[in-house]
Formats: structure tokens, C-alpha cells, sequence
């Protein structure tokens, strides 16, 4: 560990509006990829910044204690930014996989993609009846996958308080798609 810096890990000790500010400037943009035209959103300099990842897991966690029973994390930077915050908050995290990952029954869900349609599954059993689920995933684009994962939160029996993305491309419009859910959108306006 270098002298004089806190260890990886550690929350940062800046307050929240100056860490939000720094969570921001950690995230690359990578014009053209996967595909011509799309501005990809990289969180890996964010993820190799432990002070400011935990301090991001941090700022969630004050938000959810107390509010829900479980995380569902989308993949898969859905899982990377739950799983912790389940960790901090006590509850389990539930992972919802792209089709075909998983062992046994399923219940899944197809959207549209710009090109073709995927599909989401989860586990049957993953929710205790009427468990409050906090749903995260990075990004909120077109909406697909987060409606498709709230609607097979609640088919597997849970109850999705609220979807947790990063950022949300608002050009993109997806909160049309999400009906009432309520999403809060760490890096908002
Ligand atoms: P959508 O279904 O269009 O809302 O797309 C959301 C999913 O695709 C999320 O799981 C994101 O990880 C990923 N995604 C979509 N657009 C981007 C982007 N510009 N940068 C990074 N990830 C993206």
C-alpha cells in the first residue's frame, strides 16, 4: 500500500456530492463500441478505484437500509455493483442472468434489442413470498432489460421498491417503458 493512502476498499472521506462528482469523472466514454454510433459507458476505472467504489456502494446503502430484504443485480455490471451492496446492507442478492446460465427451472423474459431480441432468466425460489427487492443494473437505456427484470422480479413473487442504475441515457426515453416503477439514477441530473 502506498504511504499515506487509505487501503483499498476503504469509503472515501469526501462528502456525498463531492464523490458523486469524482464517481463521474470514473467513468469512460468509449465512442463506437460494441457498435458504430453507440457511446459506451466503461465503469472499470470506477471499479478500480476502491475508495470511490465503496464510497458509491456506501451512498446505496444508506438509501436502502432498511427498505429492502434483497438485491437483484442485472449482468452483468448489475452484479458487480449488487452483490456488494447486498454485502453492506445484510440482505442476499439475487443474480438475474442472461438465458441459459442458470441450473433447473426458470422463469424468463424476452425484449427487443435494436437488432433481434435476448432474454433474462431468474430462479423460480429466488424471492421469499412479497420480499422488497432493490433492482440495479449501471445503465437504464432503452429500458428493455430493466422492465423485463422488474416484470420477472415480480412474477418470481417480489416486490421491485425501486430500480438503481448509475447513469440513465435520457435520449434514449426508457423510463417509458418502466410504467410507475420508481428509479433513482445515482448520476442524475
Ligand atoms: P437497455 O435495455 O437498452 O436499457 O440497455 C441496458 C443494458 O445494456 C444495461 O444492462 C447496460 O449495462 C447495457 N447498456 C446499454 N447501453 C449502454 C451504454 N451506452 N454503455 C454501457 N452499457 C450499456
Amino acid at each position: 500500500m502506498t504511504a499515506g493512502r487509505l487501503p483499498t476498499g476503504a469509503p472515501a472521506q469526501e462528502g456525498p456530492t463531492a464523490l458523486l462528482e469524482r464517481v463521474r469523472g470514473l467513468i469512460r466514454d468509449v465512442p463506437d463500441f460494441p457498435t458504430p454510433g453507440v457511446v459506451f459507458k466503461d465503469i472499470a476505472p470506477l471499479l478500480g478505484d476502491g475508495e470511490a467504489f465503496a464510497g458509491l456502494i456506501g451512498l446505496l446503502a444508506d438509501r436502502y437500509r432498511g427498505r429492502v430484504d434483497v438485491v437483484a443485480g442485472i449482468e452483468a455490471r448489475g452484479f458487480v455493483l449488487g452483490a456488494p451492496l447486498a454485502v453492506a446492507l445484510g440482505v442476499g442478492f439475487v443474480p438475474v442472468r442472461k438465458a441459459g446460465k442458470l441450473p433447473g427451472e426458470t422463469v424468463a423474459a424476452s425484449y427487443d434489442l435494436e437488432y433481434g431480441t435476448a432474454s433474462i432468466e431468474v430462479q423460480p425460489d429466488a424471492f421469499h413470498r412479497a420480499s422488497r427487492v432493490a433492482l440495479v443494473d449501471d445503465v437504464l437505456a432503452t429500458g428493455g432489460t430493466a422492465a423485463a427484470a422488474a416484470g420477472l422480479v415480480a412474477r418470481a413473487g417480489g416486490e421491485v421498491v425501486e430500480l438503481a442504475v448509475l447513469m440513465e441515457l435520457t435520449f434514449l426515453g426508457g423510463r417509458s417503458r418502466l410504467g410507475d416503477l420508481p428509479v433513482h439514477v445515482v448520476l442524475g441530473d
